[in-house]
């Protein structure tokens, strides 16, 4: 069971210690105290239950694009907060994109102890389009405002759903405020920026033109596209061509 501060030895459930020095007492922080608070800014993030174990160590990188693709996380997270720009990993389904965005959100809540929040694309675009019926229970600011106010944003599977040209705005109005503040924001999707692998839309195609290029201000693009995958992709060309 995890020790809480109402249970702890150390510090009766105070959550400061008191020690002596030079005739002084000198209250500290207790161990318990910092664990409670790196699991509330955890709970805050928002994460879903099969994404909260992911970390660096466990990342699978079977290849080159993985390995890269990794060391940038890694880097990103051991500077955070002292970067220029987010990250937007793009990539095939499945390629451990959301897993790598995940293990920067646990490192940078869990060890550095700052804030981020969590929020899937085709999620919070439901959310967005529930406040346009008008008994609506929150207003759009309602929905928006945590996601712009956010220090650190992940924003998983842009793309997955298309946007409403409403829906859209909003979007841009929630970026555009992380933009202006200087708020990171880390970004994944499915969709590249150009047509690979008989893909027949590109992320421009599924977000727009002005999402795409707020985005890219904002991030530094990562892709993950594997060796065996393009030399698939390469083969596929050649049997269609010969
Ligand atoms: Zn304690």
């Amino acid at each position: 069971m995890a020790l809480t501060a109402s249970t702890c030895p150390d510090c009766g459930g105070t959550g400061w210690t008191l020690r002596s020095a030079d005739g002084e007492r000198i209250a500290r922080e207790c161990g318990c105290r910092k664990e409670e608070s790196r699991r509330r800014r955890f709970r805050a993030a928002q994460v879903p239950e099969r994404y909260r174990d992911c970390s660096f160590s466990d990342f699978n990188d079977t290849n080159l694009a993985l390995k890269k693709a990794k060391a940038v996380a890694q880097e990103f997270a051991a500077a955070y907060p002292v970067v220029e720009a987010g990250l937007l990993f793009l990539g095939p389904a499945g390629n451990g994109k959301t897993h790598l965005a995940i293990a920067i959100l646990n490192e940078i809540t869990q060890t550095k102890g700052r804030h981020a929040l969590y929020a899937n694309f085709s999620d919070l675009l439901m959310k967005i389009q529930s406040t346009f019926k008008s008994d609506a229970p929150e207003t759009k600011e309602d929905v928006i405002t945590p996601y712009a106010e956010a220090e650190l944003l992940v924003l998983d599977e842009l793309g997955a759903t298309k946007p409403s040209d409403f829906a859209r705005d909003m979007l841009y109005a929630l970026l555009n405020t992380r933009y202006n503040h200087k708020r990171i924001t880390i970004a994944t999707s499915n969709y590249m920026d150009e047509l690979t692998g008989g893909a027949r839309e590109k992320l421009e195609d599924r977000i727009g033109y002005t999402l795409r290029s707020r985005l890219h201000e904002m991030c530094q693009t990562v892709k993950i596209q594997s060796d065996d995958f393009r030399e698939k992709v390469k083969r596929a060309d050649f049997h269609a061509r010969y």
